[in-house]
């Protein structure tokens, strides 16, 4: 597999991108969008995306591969982004902005800042992340309103991410709900290793289940990622259902509303 590109470990947080990645004032950026949520637990909520150039690992089912490479995306001065959220949101009022990527902590000065100065101007922050750049997440924990964690299963990454999975969901577990994305190679060893991760870290932070939707594999091996099979991720949900407090099977609605 492709090696990543920069370390998940929690020390390295966010400071070995380059020093593009810790100007508090510019950031790679991909594209900046007003759109509806698709995924989790605010599922068709009116939202202005800030898509984030760069991460940190490589996930066979990622369906913004174009965000992977750092760099990716253009450099962009905060005075632009805030200039562009600030005109989307008058031809379309959002409740929240989504800061999401590539993996936005890559860029947490610069999301420190940006964070604070949404919430100055009467928007939530709901931050999208791969949960694994734990240093990075203490500043900007306070800002956000919603963090959406991904927790990846070594089958989609080829890692083992559970000690840095485990130190991000201890930092804000109040404000964070889990999301996993299941494919056909998801399997049950993974599956019981990520809710006894649960368990320890906050039986009571929601879990998502989300088929992936069916694309060809990002690093490209041309081999097609297909979502779990339906009877296999309805006996995730029961076994996780059982020990978690909040488990819903939420799948991904981008696809099926034509959505960016
Ligand atoms: S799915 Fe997210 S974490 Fe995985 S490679 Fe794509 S952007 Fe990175």
């Amino acid at each position: 597999m492709k090696a990543p590109k920069v370390s998940a470990s929690a020390k390295t947080a966010g400071r070995d991108g380059g020093a593009e990645f810790s100007d508090p004032d510019k950031a790679r950026i991909v594209e900046v969008f007003n759109s509806l949520q698709g995924e989790g637990t605010r599922l068709g909520e009116r939202q202005i995306f800030v898509r984030f150039g760069g991460c940190n690992l490589h996930c066979d089912y990622c369906d913004e591969p174009d965000t992977i490479p750092i760099p990716s995306g253009e450099v962009w001065p905060r005075a632009k982004l805030e200039r562009e959220i600030l005109r989307l949101a008058a031809e379309k009022r959002p409740r929240s902005i989504s800061w999401t990527g590539g993996e936005p902590l890559l860029h947490a000065t610069f999301l420190e800042k940006s964070l604070a100065w949404a919430r100055a101007q009467g928007f939530q922050n709901y931050l999208e992340t791969n949960g694994v750049l734990a240093a990075a997440l203490p500043a900007v924990a306070p800002l956000c309103d919603v963090i959406a964690m991904d927790l990846k299963l070594p089958s989609a990454t080829g890692r083992e991410l559970w000690s840095a999975h485990h130190a991000f969901l201890k930092i804000a577990p109040d404000k964070t709900f889990v999301k996993v994305v299941l494919t056909r190679d998801s399997n049950e060893r993974e599956w019981r290793q990520a809710i006894r991760l649960l368990q320890e870290a906050g039986p009571q932070i929601p879990l998502i289940l989300q088929p992936a939707t069916a694309a060809k594999d990002s690093r490209g091996t041309g081999k097609l990622i297909e979502p779990i099979e339906p009877e296999r991720a309805v006996a995730f949900l029961r076994q996780a259902r059982g020990l978690l407090k909040v488990v819903r099977l939420v799948p991904q609605w981008h696809p099926v509303w034509a959505l960016p």
